[in-house]
């Protein structure tokens, strides 16, 4: 193949509270060769997610930091267009991690092939791919939900907690969701189905939230913290379970937030009530993979879970999207759109 030029998103900057534009940088090298074992994607459509904002900080952390200078990390849909291992032949579409970039490498390690019959390819990044499974595994796993249980989901309107309520509501739940604003409020009640939708920027969000939750809650599924948490704390029912899958509303800070210290409060409910809590990360649960897609797969595919993608066209808009999901300006899965998907 002759040799063209790779597009990538390289980290700059380490950020100081919300990230910047200027702590991304595009630059331009060339499309790598595969060596013996290898294989080369294309890359279709990569995903965004809040994860990434820890990838470009320093602070310790489960994951290693991206270095500066180094292309960002990043879950990816692409087409494999060379390949000197057995087991991926070109035309082969993949969902792996090559990154923010046109083209990457793979061992074939953490690579799985993508079934274009399922569902759009793009689930593989959402509904059926990483945050779907950390909806099912945290809420089936952890939050071990019964029927006739209040299920409240945190960040409702997006992937995880969008796929948390549905599954909550097959297992014959009340789902409540939490989202900022009236229209995502509306989309997660009418076309995602949950029982009630309160919206966490309205000025009344802790009242209208007990409203919702007549019988209090049974699993509240943790995707913010912050003042979502507080409205949250007092309903928790006895023997209530809380899968802390993230705390967005913190990722972005540079200090502890002031006012009254909480932690009293959160400690002295844990022993009244015996509240578990778990915190869980999605690749703890890597081999239920299949069991997942094996339960889901043919849900998303019958139209019994639904989703929604807010798309971004251009590798060069990744930065600015990755800035609006941290601030909660996404509706729905991030996922931009890198390359031309084959025959179209
Ligand atoms: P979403 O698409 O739901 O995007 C994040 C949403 O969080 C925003 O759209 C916004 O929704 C909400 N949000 C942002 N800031 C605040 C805030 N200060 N207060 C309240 N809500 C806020 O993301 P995902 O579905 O991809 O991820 C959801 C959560 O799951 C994240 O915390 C992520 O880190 C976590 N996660 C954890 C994994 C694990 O292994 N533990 C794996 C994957 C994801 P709104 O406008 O409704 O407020």
């Amino acid at each position: 193949m002759a040799q063209g030029i790779n597009r990538r998103v390289v980290l700059a900057a380490r950020p100081v509270g919300a990230p910047k534009p200027s702590d991304f940088a595009l630059d331009e090298a060339p499309i790598p060769e595969p060596g013996p074992g290898e294989l080369l994607c294309r890359t279709l459509y990569l995903s965004l997610d809040p994860y990434m904002r820890g990838r470009m900080s320093a602070a310790k952390s489960y994951a290693k930091p991206v270095d500066i200078g180094a292309v960002m990390e990043g879950g990816t849909v692409s087409e494999v267009v060379r390949s000197h291992n057995p087991a991926f032949a070109p035309g082969d579409i993949v969902e792996g991690r090559t990154g923010w970039q046109a083209y990457g490498l793979s061992d074939g390690t953490k690579l799985r092939k993508v079934d274009p019959a399922l569902a759009p390819i793009t689930t593989a990044l959402g509904v059926l791919g990483m945050p779907g499974l950390t909806a099912y595994v945290g809420l089936s796993y952890l939050g071990q939900p019964k029927i006739g249980e209040t299920v409240v989901v945190a960040a409702a309107s997006g992937p995880v907690g969008g796929t948390v309520g549905q599954l909550a509501r097959l297992a014959g739940c009340r789902a409540v969701g939490i989202a900022g604003g009236p229209e995502k409020c509306a989309f997660v009640r009418d076309s995602l189905g949950f029982d009630a939708c309160v919206d966490h920027r309205a000025p009344d969000f802790a009242e209208a939230l007990a409203k919702s939750c007549p019988d209090g809650i049974d699993v509240y599924f943790e995707s913010v913290a912050g003042h979502v948490l507080r409205a949250v704390l007092p309903l928790l029912n006895p023997f209530s379970r809380v899968p802390v899958c993230g705390v967005i509303a913190h990722y972005n800070e540079t200090e502890p937030p002031p006012g009254p210290d909480h932690l009293p409060a959160l400690i002295r409910a844990t022993l009244v009530k015996r509240i578990t809590w778990r915190g869980f990360l999605v690749f703890d649960f890597a081999d239920k993979e299949g069991e997942f897609l094996a339960h889901v797969g043919p849900l998303v595919r019958d139209g019994r879970i639904r989703y929604r993608e807010d798309r971004v066209d251009g590798l060069e808009n990744a930065p600015a999207a990755l800035i609006g999901l941290l601030e909660g300006r996404n509706f729905g899965k991030v996922i931009v759109r890198v390359g031309a998907e084959p025959g179209r």
